[in-house]
């Protein structure tokens, strides 16, 4: 049997090594540039691989190919395959052939890698062999491949969904369906949806399908399913909504904000279903040290805190950022725009806002947007004169927030980059 593995990132060198394992003749093809710890892993179990093309000989004449999340069904290469029908599956469906864990699958719109962590976080608190897996840490195929595990707390996009098929989740959670990665649907909300709602494909009355009752679709799409009109599901359904009791206060949750709120009632349901007792939960729901760059709290300095959420490359994340703000607040935001709208952002930022700092290669869409508020702004196009710029007009018991609502490319190597020399000047103060 030949597997074909196409995009040689976590999850594509984690299928390599899983084929190769399970006795597949294997062969690893990127388009792009193959990072060199990727290449040694290939090169450690004798996985042939190629870069910067794809040799229509080498893949056509695969039994199963194994593609990256990333790598879109309009690529030439996966229409070929398609139209000679040979099956392509996500890197999660294929490792789930080989391992008998129970699995509790995130997915959703935005709060994905912040549930995931916090479930992750509450069953190793509560003594569980289990991994991390999904868009986070190493690929759930390397860790089956390589020490297997009782459980799996898996993060997953709507693009893993799509390649999954027979893949059953023993635990699935769907935080929100918000509009986002359309480009990649035909512009079409309902086949986003539906990719989203293939978490519950394949459950029974003894699996689990907790959901957040505000979201839009996710109360009517199950409804559909249970009742046989869309692919048939018999899951157990449980539904939280904002007010659902939980075993602390909300104001003892370690992370910030009624968007975490969410978070953490769907990690509470997630862990109680997966059989962890309340108290557990309870001291983990208040120690929980959040994830880096999603709202998290940097320090404070002559009184100011500092607080990093420079994954809000979006308009929704710095509004629920902002809403989750308890003090005045120095907002820095800019980078690359994805076409954003700006407008749903104005009345928050006048009631929480003391000052605007725009941090971008090109601020001229900031000016226009916020300019007229009448709030103090700064122009700034690096991270130090940005921090500089948030001190000066920042008052003690402020918030400085980096969330700014762009990609970052513009100035830094991605958000993360961004976050951290957003934390390293702050530092520096
Ligand atoms: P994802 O992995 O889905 O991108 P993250 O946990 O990384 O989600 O959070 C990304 C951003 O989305 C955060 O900066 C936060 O502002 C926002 N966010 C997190 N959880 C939620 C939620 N439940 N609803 C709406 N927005 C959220």
């Amino acid at each position: 049997m030949k597997m074909v593995i196409l995009g040689a990132g976590e999850s594509g060198v984690g299928a390599a090594i899983l084929a190769q394992t399970k006795g597949y003749t294997v062969f690893v093809s990127d388009m792009g540039r193959i990072k060199d710890n990727y290449k040694a892993m290939l090169d450690e179990h004798g996985i042939r691989w190629e870069e910067g093309q794809h040799t229509a000989s080498e893949i056509l004449d695969a039994d199963e190919v194994v593609k990256s999340p990333g790598i879109p069904d309009t690529a030439p290469m996966v229409r070929s395959l398609r139209e000679q029908g040979t099956p392509i599956l996500s890197e999660i469906e294929f490792a789930g052939r080989y391992t008998k864990a129970r699995t509790i699958c995130v997915t959703g719109s935005n709060g994905k890698t912040t549930t995931t962590s916090l479930i992750y976080y509450i069953l190793e608190k509560a003594g569980y062999d289990v991994g991390l897996a999904g868009n986070i840490g190493k690929s759930f195929a390397l860790q089956v491949a390589t020490a297997d595990r009782a459980w799996y707390v898996i993060e997953l996009s709507s693009f893993q969904l799509d390649g999954m098929y027979d893949f059953r989740a023993d635990i699935a959670v769907l935080l929100n369906i918000t509009p986002d990665h359309l480009d990649r649907y035909d512009y079409c909300m309902q086949r986003y949806v539906d990719s989203k709602m293939r978490i519950v494909q394949n459950q029974r009355p003894e699996d689990y399908f907790i959901y957040w009752q505000g979201d839009d679709y996710a109360a009517c799409e199950l409804a559909l399913r249970l009742s046989g009109e869309k692919t048939p599901t018999a899951v157990t359904p449980i539904a939280f909504a904002d007010d659902s009791p939980l075993p602390v206060a909300r104001e003892a949750l370690s992370i910030p904000g009624l968007h975490n709120v969410r978070n953490c009632l769907a990690a509470y349901h997630a862990a109680r279903a997966a059989g962890v007792g309340e108290e557990v939960i309870a001291a983990c729901l208040q120690s929980f040290p959040g994830v880096a760059h999603r709202l998290e709290r940097v320090t404070t300095k002559s009184g100011v805190h500092f607080v990093n959420d420079s994954k809000a490359t979006n308009v929704d994340a710095c509004y629920v950022a902002l809403q989750a703000m308890t003090t005045p607040t120095v907002l820095i935001v800019g980078g690359t725009d994805k076409g954003n709208d700006y407008s749903v952002l104005l009345p928050l930022i006048q009631e929480k806002c003391r000052a605007l700092v725009y941090l971008g290669a090109d601020n001229a869409k900031l000016h226009a947007a916020f300019d007229d508020l009448g709030l103090p702004v700064a122009d700034t196009h690096a991270m130090a004169d940005c921090v500089a710029a948030c001190v000066r007009l920042a008052k003690a018991g402020d918030t400085v927030l980096l969330s700014p609502c762009c990609a970052s490319f513009d100035l830094f190597c991605g958000m993360a980059d961004r976050g951290n020399q957003f934390k390293a000047c702050v530092a520096a103060l």
